[in-house]
């Protein structure tokens, strides 16, 4: 690792390398990572990515966005996110990432919650994996990518013309010391390491958001915190599985303790947690039923190999009876406060992905808007620092024990 970067990015995952990839090939890359390289909650997606299906679709799409986030979104970074969203599935495409496809070739689409139509392209129910991968690979073939894991950022340094780089440590050494670079993006994840029930990577723990709040850099909405509604229930420690909403999307259906059904699954995420909290507390139960058996055993075990071989694993079978579901953390929708170019309130400094508020999720995220959103604000990230002039001079760091 040298001293000097042109741009420094916290994180690997979707964010932090659809960012490393926009930008122009002779400009030096310091990738760092608190963990290896594959393990971010980007791997972990399932459901899918959404992507705009043609103009007579935009209306739909825009409006169940807003209705979810409870009209609480930015309406131009909506817009900015729906239209930018065919063009960046098809570089997706072109990086090699498979989505679903019919006998002709054509997208297929799934549905999940809050949607008015399937709008939703997937893979098996690993669509984070495999996108993800691809882009992973793609950094790792780049010259001027430079991937550093088990290395952690502790603070932004600040000189007079906003942010020079960070301060990091690597996580074996325990060794401080400062990376210097023009732009740094912030591109850290979400905070579910914070919380006991939680989809997440334990590791992902806000620290984008701690180095925010000691420097003055505005954040938003700190309390959004999005819950699903389905995550299979266990009474062990550690991350919660997720039972990804597609599955409600292509039939499954919720139970109480009588085995009766008790809301409209397909509401979006805050609308269904709050039907199950609500029937656990009048059952007296600390989970819930999901019946995955109207989905199929064919859909079940070629759309959702993962989430049928767990539940296995787990003891439950899908396909002879309702396995426990209870809500758990799975998002973040607030964070450090952005513009539609992800530029924070520090000049130089950058926050895409899960780390950053944009506006588009308002109070509750639209199911498989998260992907999307991030690869667009990380592009638009890139091409601003692209643009951008370099740092006269860096500050010396003074690095206390
Ligand atoms: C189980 C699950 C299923 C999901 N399903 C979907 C879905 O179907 N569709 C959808 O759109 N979204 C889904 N999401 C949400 C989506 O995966 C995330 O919002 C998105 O991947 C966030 O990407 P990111 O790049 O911002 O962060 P992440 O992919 O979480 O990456 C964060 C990175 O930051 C690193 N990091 C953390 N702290 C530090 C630090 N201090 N220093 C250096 N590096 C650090 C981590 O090691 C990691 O590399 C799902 C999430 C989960 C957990």
């Amino acid at each position: 690792m040298q001293e000097r970067y042109d741009v420094l990015i916290a994180g690997t995952g979707v964010a932090g390398l659809c960012c490393a990839l926009h930008l122009p090939p002779q400009t030096r890359v310091l990738m760092i990572t608190k963990d290896a390289a594959d393990r971010s909650d980007s791997f972990l997606a399932q459901g899918g990515i959404c992507m705009l299906r043609g103009e007579k679709d935009f209306a739909g799409y825009f409006e169940d966005t807003l209705r979810a986030g409870h009209y609480e979104n930015d309406e131009a970074a909506v817009r900015q996110m729906i239209a930018r969203s065919p063009s960046m599935i098809e570089e997706l495409v072109g990086y090699g990432v498979r989505f679903a496809r019919d006998e002709q070739g054509n997208f297929r689409f799934t549905r999940e919650g809050g949607h008015s139509r399937p709008r939703i392209l997937f893979h098996d129910d690993e669509t984070g994996k495999e996108i993800t991968s691809h882009l992973l690979a793609a950094a790792r073939t780049r010259e001027n990518i430079e991937i550093c894991e088990y290395t952690e950022i502790l603070d932004v340094i600040e000189g007079s013309e906003g942010c020079c780089g960070g301060v990091v440590r690597d996580i074996a050494s325990g060794e401080v010391f400062p990376v210097y670079a023009d732009f740094t993006l912030l591109a850290t994840g979400g905070v579910g390491g914070l919380f006991k029930n939680s989809t997440n990577y334990r590791h992902l723990t806000g620290d984008a958001l701690g180095i925010a709040l000691r420097r003055g850099v505005a954040v938003e909405h700190l309390d959004y915190v999005q819950i699903h509604p389905t995550t299979l229930y266990s009474a062990k420690p550690g991350r919660r599985f997720l039972i990804s909403e597609s599955v409600r999307g292509e039939g499954a259906v919720l139970l109480d303790k009588a085995g009766e059904r008790f809301c409209n699954e397909l509401m979006p995420r805050d609308v269904v947690t709050g039907d199950i909290r609500a029937q656990m507390r009048k059952d007296g139960t600390d989970h819930v039923w999901l019946d995955m058996r109207p989905v199929g055993e064919k859909t079940l075990r070629e759309h959702f190999p993962t989430i049928f071989a767990r539940c296995r694993e787990e003891g439950y079978d899908p396909l002879t009876a309702p396995v426990p579901v209870v809500p758990a953390q799975h998002y973040f929708m607030g964070g450090v406060k952005v513009d539609l170019w992800g530029r924070t309130t520090m000049p130089r400094l950058f926050a895409a992905g899960e780390t950053a508020c944009n506006g588009v999720h308002g109070k509750n995220r639209l199911a498989s808007n998260s992907l999307l959103e991030s690869l667009i604000w990380a592009e638009r990230a890139a091409a601003a620092m692209a643009g951008g002039e370099k740092c006269r001079e860096y500050p010396a760091v003074a690095l206390s024990a």
